[in-house]
């Protein structure tokens, strides 16, 4: 049994100046392990700092630090997790280590109910956490996808996450975003909130499909 917490849900606006207005999604796994997503910009240390105490943890606690990639906007706060090993994409270490055969066949298995996954779209190099739990008996998938999923919004309107996207890996991120609703209950998304996942979602999404 883990649970997954989202301190803060992510966001992105474009201000009429055209400069965009955004920081992302930053959650907390309780598992075996103590896992932190995505830790916003380098302003919003206190924040997090103060969100985890609300359900006590102080930050020498957490033992991973994810990022789903290493924009500005999702790695600001990596250094206030000293004890973690630290997952930036595929990249991963402590400290001065880099340890290079972490992620097998794509996949790192953090504990027996999380594991990161390689999905390449937004970037080359994004990953998305995947967390298997139990509620009311049923068993149930929450997927952390960063900008995989820009958020709700763009399942319908794909030109949101297709414009905030590597140009190159549209096709790649499109076959990439239908493998991960397939898999989840839940999704949180990089700029926006927790949503659960439907039939007609991953209908949408298939269609999405880039095949040429
Ligand atoms: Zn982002």
């Amino acid at each position: 049994m883990c649970e997954v917490i989202v301190l803060f849900s992510g966001y992105s606006t474009k201000l009429d100046n055209g400069t965009m207005k955004a920081n992302c999604s930053c959650t907390l796994i309780k598992a075996s392990k103590n896992i932190i997503v995505d830790t916003m910009t380098a302003w919003d240390r206190e924040k997090i700092i103060q969100a985890l105490a609300e359900h006590n943890i102080t930050p020498d606690k957490v033992d991973y630090v994810v990022c789903t990639h290493s924009h500005a906007d999702h790695i600001g706060n990596n250094n206030l997790f000293l004890n973690a090993e630290h997952i930036v994409g595929t990249c991963v270490h402590r400290g001065e280590l880099f340890f290079d055969k972490s992620f097998k066949n794509g996949e790192y298995q953090i504990c027996s109910e999380v594991k990161v996954i390689t999905t390449p779209g937004h970037t080359a190099d994004d990953v998305s956490v995947l967390v298997e739990t139990i509620i009311s008996g049923k068993s149930i998938c929450f997927a952390i996808t960063g900008d995989l999923f820009e958020k709700e919004e763009d399942i319908l309107n794909s030109s949101i996450w297709k414009e905030l996207g590597t140009m190159e890996l549209q096709k790649t991120q499109s076959h990439m975003r239908s493998h991960v609703i397939n898999l989840a209950n839940f999704i949180i998304p990089g700029h926006g909130q927790m949503f659960a996942v439907t039939d007609d979602m991953r209908k949408t999404i298939k269609n999405q499909i880039i095949v040429s």
